[in-house]
């Protein structure tokens, strides 16, 4: 009989007021028990629909069967087959609008915890710390691989284990893109982020880091030493800011800057390591999405006193993930919402304070949301010493103005051919962020994952 309780099972975190001075992990995961419990939740359907929510295709209700009988490892590998990073998914999907918004449950109750469940699978299988046999036979094809994010690491582990001589070209000193220089310590702990990309060197993928492709080496050079495909995976890492006065101010910063401070110079570590960062008792961060909420809970682990949300919509209309929203809440973070920023001022170089404007929403613009519109003499100055922006980012331009015959849209993401993920570039394929624009991890890894395949097919046909 399954177990029909409309709620999942709880996962245990960290108190709220505990963890916003800390950058431990905040959710601990669920004990083999609780993960048991849970997935007696799966009614185990016929026609699967969670499968169909899953952008790179794991076979959802089997694994959690395995978890059910207790048979944990079977679990690991039923995912590992369609999945390269179960920890990583399992912790930052956004599984409400993916497996879990399709899971029958979800019509009457809550959703099973699929993310949970994948969680606790692949920390179960890590901690176990199993020393995994890969026979591969090579064919002694040559790819490249452009980024070490989880477009270009899923690329690279699923060429790898068909037997190609895969190298990943990383621009920075670590391996992982976002997952390691964007997303803190406590929503995903780098770590872990670390052995996952360990499992897809173990398959034999080599990486070499601080090379910048279209500055070290072009994709022509790369073509030129013997790579028969090529596959850009670089993500979008270029931010884009508001373009209101002040934004030249000292203690202004791009979400994505402040982020990688944070993250690839140890300011995690703080109060135990002095951090690189300058942060005022009051900042503010621009922007409603998982970027805006990580700046701003970052920002109150870094000491800061009183952290705002400033955004322009309302909370309907916040893109984050509801988790992650409710987690800021619950962590102290002031939320302004329909406020939109449109100075910042400063004092000897430094900014003093942010003038923003009240607003309604009018009728739905282009893409269905309701259009903010500025509520007439509304403005306001809201006093803070750190302003964070975080609203979007783009692909770098340099691949593109080093790459000839590479079509790129207008606001510079890289155009490809829906399934096979090939470019206007003979042998060249990309996927990812630096296609799509900012979107997801799970999205970036069935990108990478489709353009294994076509590459795979591409070059067997020679
Ligand atoms: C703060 C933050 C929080 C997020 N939270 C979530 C979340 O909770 N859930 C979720 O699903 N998604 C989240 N995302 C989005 C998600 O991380 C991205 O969609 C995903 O990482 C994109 O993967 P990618 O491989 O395309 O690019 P990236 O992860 O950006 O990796 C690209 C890699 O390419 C490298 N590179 C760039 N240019 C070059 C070059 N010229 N030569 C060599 N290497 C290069 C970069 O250094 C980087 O390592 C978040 C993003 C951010 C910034």
């Amino acid at each position: 009989m399954p177990n029909m309780s409309l709620e999942k099972v709880k996962m245990p975190e960290q108190e709220a007021d505990v963890r916003n001075k800390n950058f431990k992990e905040v959710a601990l995961g669920y004990t083999l028990e609780q993960a048991q419990e849970e997935a007696t939740r799966c009614l185990n359907c016929r026609h699967k629909p969670c499968m169909n929510g899953c952008p790179v295709g794991v076979p959802i209700p089997e694994f959690i069967q395995h978890v059910a009988e207790g048979d944990i490892e079977a679990a690991y590998q039923t995912i590992k087959r369609e999945n390269a990073l179960p920890a990583i998914c399992g912790r930052v999907c956004p599984q409400e609008n993916q497996c879990e918004g399709k899971c029958v449950r979800a019509i009457k109750g809550e959703a099973v915890g699929i993310g949970r469940l994948e969680r606790f699978v692949a920390d179960y299988h890590m901690a176990l710390n199993k020393e995994e046999k890969v026979e591969i036979e090579k064919n002694h094809h040559k790819v490249a691989i452009v980024g070490s994010g989880p477009a270009g690491i899923t690329c690279a582990g699923e060429l790898a284990k068909r037997g190609y001589d895969v190298t990943v070209f990383e621009a920075l000193h670590e391996t992982g893109g976002v997952l390691v220089y964007g997303i803190p310590e406590f929503r995903l702990p780098k770590a872990l982020v670390a052995k996952e990309v360990d499992n897809v060197k173990k398959l034999g993928v080599h990486v070499e880091t601080n090379v910048i492709v279209g500055r070290s080496i072009t994709i022509d050079e790369l073509k030129e030493e013997g790579y028969e495909a090529i596959f850009v995976g670089s993500g979008a890492g270029l931010p884009r800011f508001m373009g209101i006065s002040g934004e030249n101010l000292n203690g202004v910063y791009a979400a994505n800057e402040f982020l990688t401070r944070v993250n690839l110079m140890k300011a995690y570590q703080f109060p135990d390591h002095p951090t690189p960062v300058k942060i005022s008792e009051k900042v503010a961060v621009i922007g409603g999405g998982n970027v805006a909420m990580d700046a701003a809970r970052t920002a109150k682990r870094l000491g800061a006193k009183e952290v705002y949300i400033v955004y322009r919509r309302g909370e309907e209309e916040l893109p984050a993930r509801k988790e992650e929203i409710h987690h800021a809440k619950e962590e102290g973070i002031i939320f302004k919402l329909l406020n939109n920023p449109i100075a910042i001022h400063g004092e000897d170089g430094w900014v003093k304070s942010m003038e923003c404007v009240e607003m309604t929403l009018g009728e739905p613009d282009a893409s269905g949301r309701r259009r903010p519109v500025e509520k007439e003499g509304s403005e306001f100055l809201l006093e803070v010493g750190t302003v964070i922006e975080a609203i979007g980012q783009s692909p770098n331009p340099l691949i593109r103005q080093t790459t000839p015959g590479l079509e790129t849209q207008k606001w510079g993401g890289i155009i490809v051919e829906e399934e096979t993920m090939a470019t206007s570039k003979d042998g060249v394929y990309a996927g990812g962020d630096v296609v799509t624009g900012a979107a997801t991890v799970i999205l970036a890894m069935g990108a990478g994952k489709n353009a294994a395949k076509a590459i795979d097919e591409a070059l067997n046909k020679q």
